[in-house]
């Protein structure tokens, strides 16, 4: 019975030594948020000690008539979140939850269409060496160059020449709407699936500040981690029961064993703060973050280094900087930023020259932040850290040290789990 800090005195400080970075530092990695307390105590509950295979009523285990309750709350409130009509809350991550709607939608050696994964689309829809590359036909739609936005003409066209079983909507790293409905069209004309994948923009879908993809698309998968802000894992919705048999039984016994109650429960813990007006007030913060970033780094000193923002702008929680043009690449930028303080994760853009590993873009994003309380002001004061970080960098002025004084400055003012103590 001893607690974490007695026990396990190292990990207790690993423990330690995260709470810090995150309560100092700026997290914007668009993937990335702080979930409520209530879900960290969800999470770190006794609900993980027990075993639920199946689904609520319908359990391959006895003493489920807890963890059934959680699960079922989970579901309910999911349902409302989105406006859907079916909802599986067990897929353990984003990847369990798209490897079901393939398992569920295509069979092995069908063809896939999704955005190129160097072009914003995931791993998981169609990468070489992913599950999705390696057991379908993958086959890819781009930006256009010009706009660097997703360009439906030509993802018509692709899906006219490859006529695949599942088109795919979703992205990891772009930083504009996307046409539903557009998708939904070309899915019917060539006899296709449409699977939405919203990880990253389901809190703003939630908040009902971006367009749903449930009205639209046969099936929707989300992580319940980025936006939406609550505990690692996913999700799957749609608008009714039409594919749901096809889809439970992807997940299980398809794709998973016993289904991480506790993390069931903090799903139910997140979609229920889904619904609160705070959590509408975060995510118009995040959006309103992003623009102010978007426009601070449109400005003409910026311009002059030859940095640029791809698509020249952002309609979600993120900005994708293009450093083609610039002196810096993807691995300096990412580097420079955390010497300020600043997490941040390189990236490919569109048709970018250097390799993978280095990238000539910086992703960049405002969830984490709105949630620790920032508005307007102090994300003008983050633009423009960024900025003068990433300009200075180019013109070899940089002073690390005044960067790093007014990150410190703003994560002073915004306490981060402020009595949490993790080891006792
Ligand atoms: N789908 C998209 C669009 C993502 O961006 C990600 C993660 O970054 C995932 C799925 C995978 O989620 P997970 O990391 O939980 O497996």
């Amino acid at each position: 019975n001893q607690n974490l800090a007695q026990f396990d005195p190292e990990i207790a400080g690993v423990l330690d030594l995260e709470l810090e970075r995150q309560r100092t530092t700026l997290e914007m990695i668009a993937s990335e948020n702080f979930v409520p307390r209530a879900v960290l105590q969800a999470q770190g509950s006794v609900l993980t000690n027990k075993y639920a295979e199946g689904y609520p009523g319908r359990r391959y285990y006895g003493g489920c008539e807890a963890v059934d309750q959680a699960e079922n709350l989970a579901i309910e409130r999911a349902k409302a979140v989105f406006g859907a009509g079916y909802v599986n809350v067990q897929p353990h991550a984003g990847a369990q939850a798209n490897a079901a709607v393939l398992h569920a939608l295509a069979k092995p050696g069908d063809t896939i269409l999704g955005l190129a994964l160097d072009h914003g689309g995931h791993l998981t829809h169609g990468m070489k060496i992913n599950f999705s590359g390696k057991i379908y036909n993958a086959t890819a739609y781009q930006v256009d160059p010009e706009t660097m936005r997703v360009d439906m003409d030509q993802v018509r066209e692709a899906a006219l020449k490859h006529r695949p079983t599942v088109i795919i909507a979703g992205w990891s790293a772009y930083s504009r709407h996307l046409d539903f409905a557009a998708f939904r069209e070309i899915a019917d004309e060539v006899g296709a699936y449409l699977w939405t994948d919203m990880a990253h923009f389901a809190g703003l879908v939630a908040a009902g500040l971006h367009p749903s993809p449930v009205p639209y698309s046969d099936v929707v998968s989300t992580t319940v981690h980025k936006t939406l802000g609550g505990p690692r894992s996913g999700m799957l919705l749609a608008k009714d029961d039409t594919l749901a048999k096809k889809l439970n039984s992807a997940v299980f016994p398809g794709q998973q064993g016993g289904p991480l109650m506790h993390v069931i429960a903090a799903k139910a813990v997140a979609m229920k703060y889904a619904q609160t007006e705070e959590f509408a007030d975060r995510q118009a913060r995040t959006l309103e973050g992003a623009k102010i970033i978007a426009e601070r780094l449109c400005a003409d000193d910026v311009k002059d280094t030859g940095i640029r923002l791809l698509t020249g702008g952002t309609d979600v929680h993120l900005v994708m900087v293009d450093l083609r043009d610039s002196a810096l690449n993807g691995q300096e930028g990412e580097d420079l930023l955390h010497a300020a303080g600043i997490t941040i994760n390189r990236n490919t853009v569109p048709f970018d020259p250097r390799p993978p590993a280095v990238g000539s873009g910086l992703r960049i994003g405002t969830p984490a932040l709105a949630t620790r309380g920032f508005g307007a002001e102090e994300f003008r004061e983050v633009a423009d850290i960024i900025a003068t970080a990433l300009v200075d960098a180019c013109t070899g002025e940089a002073d690390t040290q005044a960067l790093r004084e007014r990150v410190s400055a703003l994560t002073d003012r915004f306490a981060l789990y402020p009595d949490l103590n993790q080891s006792n």
